[in-house]
């Protein structure tokens, strides 16, 4: 097995560099990883369903499915 402090700091530092430091949602910097679908709803701790995310969208998110979360915040965007 691995120690999981090390995977998952090894893991978190991977994701921040794929994504340059940035959220995965808007061109904040990034503070933590989101699970895209949320461990409430049974999605897994696994890289494939994480992403880089400030603070503000992580909160914001929380355990609302992503398609039904950026349905409901990006009206504006969708038409630009
Ligand atoms: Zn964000």
């Amino acid at each position: 097995m691995h120690p999981p402090h090390e995977s998952q700091r090894a893991l978190r530092a991977r994701l921040f560099a794929e994504y340059f430091g940035r959220c995965a949602y808007c061109p904040r910097p990034a503070e933590t990883l989101d699970h895209v679908v949320p461990l409430a709803l049974g999605g897994p701790h696994s890289a494939a369903n994480l992403v880089p995310a400030c603070n503000c969208c992580n909160t914001d998110k929380g355990d609302t499915p992503l398609i039904v979360w950026l349905a409901r915040r990006a009206p504006v965007k969708l038409a630009a």
